[in-house]
């Protein structure tokens, strides 16, 4: 690096060490020509990429809108805010290490689902309903109201596993057993018409 009081070509690096948590390194370099002393700082440059649309439009990030995305997703259930606060960093520090342009807004979407699939089911079924279209809304509503029975987080996980196959298969599965849970729910109440 150049010496900036005599303009030398070159100087050294006398001392070299992290600042800031280790994100900076801080460097005392010294000039063999003017003997000057000087201090550089070094970081890594964080910009946020773009979000690209759907339509394939790239606008710039906005982090009140992801915020306000999770926190609708989140509305009235039992999410301390300082867990949205880390999804939130989670998020963009994923943005980040991609290391492009621009980033397609689906998969800030998948990584928003990965946050939310650890901090409440509801949450991700809401948010996920949003960026992949359920069949219709009363297999969404079915879905939520089933998760919202599960009594215990063990059931919750083997629930969200369910929903996590996503392979038309594991649907269909999940379409079965969703038949006969009606069906057994319909056979007392015809029973009880019969008695009256
Ligand atoms: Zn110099």
């Amino acid at each position: 690096m150049q010496c900036p009081f005599c303009k030398a070509t070159d100087t050294r690096v006398i001392d070299s060490r992290l600042f800031e948590d280790g994100t900076q390194v801080r460097r005392r370099r010294e000039c063999p020509i003017c003997d000057a002393r000087f201090t550089t700082f070094e970081r890594a440059q964080l910009q946020m990429p773009y979000v690209l649309k759907r339509a394939g439009t790239p606008e710039p990030f906005d982090e009140d809108k992801l915020r306000r995305g999770i926190e609708h997703a989140i509305f009235k259930r039992p999410v301390p805010p300082e867990k949205v606060d880390h999804a939130i960093e989670n998020v963009m520090r994923k943005m980040r290490a991609v290391n492009e342009r621009e980033v397609p807004s689906m998969r800030i979407g998948e990584w928003v689902m990965d946050e939310l699939r650890d901090l409440d089911h509801v949450a991700y079924v809401r948010f996920a309903s949003i960026y992949r279209a359920f069949a219709d809304v009363n297999a969404f509503r079915e879905e939520i109201n089933r998760l919202e029975q599960l009594p215990t987080p063990e059931a919750r996980r083997s629930q969200l596993l369910l929903i996590e196959a996503e392979t038309p298969a594991a649907a269909a599965a999940t379409a079965a057993a969703e038949k006969r849970l009606l069906a057994d729910h319909e056979k007392p109440a015809k029973a009880t018409k019969r008695v009256k």
